[in-house]
């Protein structure tokens, strides 16, 4: 990987603590591998619980000066960071699709689109306006102002491994707090890649670290750590319920984005076509494997069957392959625990009567591939439309009409993203507001960018990233009452 890269020092093993480069203090280390084969890549230090406190410690220190900054010099160091990114995307999404299997194309779309984050909230820095309110007595004002909630922790996921940086590292540089992150243990060089651009940025040191480790004890520290303000989490709702918990003897301000279920509708008014490409986008990017993605695809009786064909027609065009080879479209899934989820889904929704029409099996690529799969027949009662499968499965379920697919599509404890395809004015009205999810996409597959507040309800959740509600998270308001005035 080294040798293919334009610039070989982006490919760093060491922490980046309080802007030092460092080993773990008991020089442990951890395996990252390449999806596709399995290649050791690096063995990254592992730093333990003690080395995070006194990371912490830095980052307090760190964080009291960087929000003694201007906004506008805090807008500065971020746009040099987002500007360093930019001119970097072909490495760092060299290096991210090296760790985490997905085509290039789509690692690069990673990187740009979501170092947007980086420089849409670098603007938003000096917009942290507060409000002069009328006061209740007389000769008084009510003063109201924003500050930095403090040193905040992120714990991103492997999915989007540079991604879900940016996305929390904006607001809250922007916002005046320091982060200290801990990456997913199976994509730790894109954080650290990250790094050493912050620090080429002019970030100050300790503002933003990175404390690759195990996830437990470093996750009981940023929980029981009283220096740390806020966690920011994306991942799986069995970690983001279990750091709640811990969290709340802290009372800790909490930003979680998790799992998913998305329904995908397709009403008979729909643009068919349309509704493929979105289905394809929605269901197979990242094999998959995103908390956006659709995973129950819902379409009306009179148009199930000529949804299907198409869908089928360009099922039959992915590509599995190794991320880095022209003409991937689908790399491998993370690890074998994801094909046996997988695995286990198929299975399960067979076993239950549901028609196979495409894929069904690991694919002869062997290691972590699995076919993109299609199936039809399927009902809410199989796993597949209960639990976030996270992998290249996409299963039909046919609905009669409108009250009935809402009901379906509400029938889960998640609520994140969710879709449906009509043309109908006042149906695309009535069916977005009665979908319980934080996003609803209308006609389109895609929705997350930076201007736009990304978030959940349900257990898919708290808190949005993006837009001017992003930067929320990170800032408490303070009342001050002016009196004698
Ligand atoms: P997934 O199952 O998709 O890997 P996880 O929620 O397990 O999702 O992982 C998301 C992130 O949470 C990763 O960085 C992982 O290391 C971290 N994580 C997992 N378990 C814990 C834990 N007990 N405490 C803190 N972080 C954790």
């Amino acid at each position: 990987l080294k040798t293919a890269l334009k610039d070989p020092s982006l490919l760093v093993s060491k922490a980046f603590v309080a802007g030092k480069w460092v080993d773990a203090s008991d020089g442990k280390t951890f395996a990252v591998t390449d999806p596709f084969d399995g290649a050791l890549i690096a063995n990254v230090a592992s730093l333990s619980r003690e080395d995070v406190h006194k990371a912490i410690d830095q980052a307090e220190i760190a964080q009291k000066e960087w929000a003694k900054r201007t906004a506008k010099e805090r807008t500065k160091a971020l746009k040099a960071w987002f500007d360093l990114i930019i001119a970097n995307a072909d490495d760092l999404a060299l290096i991210l699709t090296t760790e985490q299997g997905k085509p290039l194309a789509e690692a690069k779309g990673e990187v740009v689109s979501n170092a947007a984050y980086l420089e849409w909230f670098a603007e938003e820095a000096k917009r942290l306006d507060g409000d002069i309110i009328p006061g209740a007595n007389p000769g008084q004002r009510i003063m109201v102002i924003k500050q930095p909630v403090g040193v905040c922790a992120a714990i991103t996921p492997w999915n989007f491994p540079n991604g879900m940086i940016t996305r929390k590292a904006g607001p809250a540089l922007a916002a005046g707090c320091s982060l200290i992150l801990k990456p997913a243990a199976q994509t730790p060089l894109s954080a650290l890649a990250l790094a050493v651009l912050s620090e080429r940025a002019g970030i100050p040191a300790g503002v933003f670290s990175v404390v690759p480790g195990d996830a437990e004890p470093i996750g009981l520290e940023f929980c029981h750590n009283p220096k740390i303000a806020k966690i920011t989490f994306t991942g799986s709702t069995r970690v983001g319920r279990w750091l709640m918990r811990e969290a709340s003897d802290n009372i800790k301000r909490l930003s979680l984005e998790l799992g998913g279920n998305a329904p995908f509708i397709v009403f008979d008014d729909a643009d068919l076509d349309a509704a493929v490409d979105g289905a394809m986008i929605s269901k197979f990017r990242n094999a998959g494997q995103t908390c956006v993605c659709a995973n129950r695809i819902y379409v009306q009786d009179s148009v199930v069957e000529a949804f299907t064909e198409k869908l089928l027609a360009k099922v039959a065009t992915l590509q599995l392959g190794r991320g880095t080879d022209t003409g991937t479209t689908q790399g491998p899934l993370i690890d074998e625990r994801a094909v046996a989820k997988m695995e286990e889904h198929v299975n399960d929704a067979l076993q239950h009567g549901a028609k196979l029409m495409a894929g069904g099996q690991r694919s002869a690529l062997g290691g972590n591939f699995y076919q993109p799969t299609v199936m039809t027949g399927v009902t809410q009662a199989m796993k597949v439309a209960r639990e976030e499968t996270f992998a290249p499965l996409a299963p039909i379920i046919a609905f009669k009409d409108e009250a009935e697919v809402i009901a379906m599509a509400n029938d889960s404890e998640f609520g994140l993203a969710s879709y449906f395809y009509a043309k109908d004015m006042a149906r695309i009205f009535r069916v977005s507001e009665a979908l319980e999810a934080g996003m609803v996409g209308v006609n389109t597959g895609m929705i997350a960018n930076e201007m736009a507040p990304f978030g959940g309800v349900k257990q898919s959740g708290l808190g949005r990233e993006g837009s001017k509600y992003g930067i929320e998270g990170f800032v408490e308001l303070k009342y001050i009452c002016l009196s004698g005035i």
